[in-house]
């Protein structure tokens, strides 16, 4: 009997167990390893407040490829007034997610064994994987696969490090409970950060009827962008195919955004219709293309890709007009204590004066840390030391193939990644969208491909 043990129970690896068990052939074991309490939800879902929503519509958040309406389905179902267009919260969405697996578990209960406690070693003997639990238990499997989602953020050169550990500074910006139970309504708070984390929290802060002043701080200081409907745009990836370089590529992207003004259509009608293609395009630039475009462009492309609900804009016009929210951007030139506050002092550009903030608390919402080198996880750390992991492409996430199968000395068929360790290799590796359709075809793979060629399903 095959065992395949998936470590991380967030979207990814419950939509894998959900996979395995529908699609297998003959009996396999399922070791789910998940260090929180509850399975399915992860850092996005596990948000006990309705005000955060789905940054996606509903239409689009089905979490099987093969059944587009599945969550709008499940909505009707449960009575809860949602149409394709709405944008759900995400709890909700965790309840979905949970009522998917839970359904295929108790339709045989022995085949999936779940495991409440953080792996914190991995290593091969032969052609099997052991992991190493917290508890000291381990488990002996045919095949593992790594689905730890994201992790914090850690900026580079943190001019506030010195700070973690003393209550003024947090780390981890997705722990909103956590968060409001240390912060107290009348303080001052620096967010760091000012993309969709940036906005979570804000809306946080204004639902916990925050009465302290909020800055927000970031090089460039731009907010993402609102969600509009979107009209059909055909594609033109045969275009861009052909090009070999990041330029041709922006040349062409240009040009249809310019023709689609002129014609009065919206940018991101054109940004959705090159959606199926990221992940292909990216792993066709060169790797000095791809730091190219992290360099100078990956902030527009996240702004203009990664876009907000209007409830949120709602939110943040509304702290911005009571002159509860203020957005800067430049460059830190001092940090100072001063009593219970920290005065920071900022720089927009060299031309004009610079202004000093006082606060009580800052959070990072720089985004999470993808190079897996700097990671202090445990796991993560034991597989680098061992050679069972390399950094992928621009140190982001692990080396892997595009299906998941991670490379490293062995190069053995038995250690996979999925979801945000694979940022390096796909670059999108990160909303239900295309980790739905990774969780189905490695579930595939998992299965089928040590088969002989006559009797794969595929
Ligand atoms: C705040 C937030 C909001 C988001 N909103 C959306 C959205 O609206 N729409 C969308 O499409 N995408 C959204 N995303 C993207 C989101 O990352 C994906 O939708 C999806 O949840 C990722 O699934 P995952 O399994 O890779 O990670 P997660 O769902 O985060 O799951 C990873 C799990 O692994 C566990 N884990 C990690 N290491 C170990 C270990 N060593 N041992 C045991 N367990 C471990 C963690 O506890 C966690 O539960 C959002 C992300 C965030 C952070």
């Amino acid at each position: 009997m095959k065992t395949i043990s998936i470590v991380g129970g967030g979207f990814c690896g419950c939509m894998l167990t959900l996979h395995l068990l529908k699609k297998r052939h003959s009996k396999i074991k399922i070791h789910l390893i998940e260090k929180s309490e509850k399975l399915c939800r992860g850092a996005a879902y596990s948000t006990e407040f309705n005000f955060h929503l789905l940054n996606v519509n509903a239409g689009k958040m089905s979490a099987l490829q093969s059944d587009e309406d599945n969550f709008i389905n499940w909505l009707k179902e449960n009575k809860y007034p949602y149409n394709n267009e709405d944008y759900v919260p995400r709890k909700l969405y965790g309840n979905y997610l949970s009522s998917l697996l839970y359904h295929e578990l108790n339709e045989d209960p022995g085949a999936v064994d779940i495991h409440t406690e953080e792996a914190i070693d991995l290593t091969l003997d032969n052609d099997k994987a052991i992991i190493l639990l917290e508890s000291g238990k381990k488990i002996i499997s045919d095949k593992v696969v790594i689905a730890p989602g994201n992790f914090p953020p850690q900026s580079d050169n943190d001019p506030f490090e010195k700070y973690i550990g003393d209550g003024i500074y947090f780390t981890n910006p997705w722990d909103h409970q956590a968060i409001i139970g240390k912060i107290h309504k009348e303080e001052d708070i620096l967010i760091l950060g000012s993309g969709l984390t940036m906005i979570d929290l804000c809306t946080t802060l204004f639902y916990n009827s925050h009465r302290g002043k909020i800055y927000t701080y970031s090089r460039h200081g731009l907010l993402p962008a609102v969600h509009k409907p979107v009209n059909y745009y055909p594609p033109f990836y045969h275009e861009i195919e052909k090009a070999n370089s990041l330029n041709k590529v922006l040349s062409i992207v240009k040009k249809h955004l310019q023709s689609h003004k002129q014609q009065g259509g919206d940018w991101r009608d054109i940004i959705e219709s090159l959606r199926p293609f990221n992940q292909k395009i990216w792993m066709n630039f060169s790797i000095k293309d791809k730091a190219l475009f992290i360099k100078k462009l990956n902030r527009l492309w996240s702004i203009s890709r990664h876009r907000i609900p209007q409830e949120y804009q709602i939110t943040i016009n509304e702290l911005l007009k009571n002159k509860m929210l203020e957005i800067h951007s430049g460059t830190i030139e001092s940090i100072e204590k001063n009593g219970r506050k920290l005065n920071i002092t900022i720089r927009k550009n060299k031309s004009e004066q610079p202004i000093t903030i006082s606060v009580h608390k800052v959070i990072n919402c720089t985004g999470p840390q993808l190079n897996y080198l700097k990671l202090n996880d445990r796991l993560i750390q034991s597989m680098f030391q061992k050679g069972l992991i390399h950094p992928g492409p621009l140190n982001l996430g692990v080396d892997a193939s595009a299906d998941g199968k991670v490379k490293n000395h062995y190069n053995e068929n038995i250690i996979y990644a999925l979801g945000s360790p694979l940022t390096g290799v796909l670059f999108e590796s990160t909303a239900v969208p295309e980790l739905r359709l990774q969780a189905e075809v490695l579930a595939d793979i998992l299965l089928f491909s040590d088969l002989p060629v006559e009797q794969k399903p595929y």
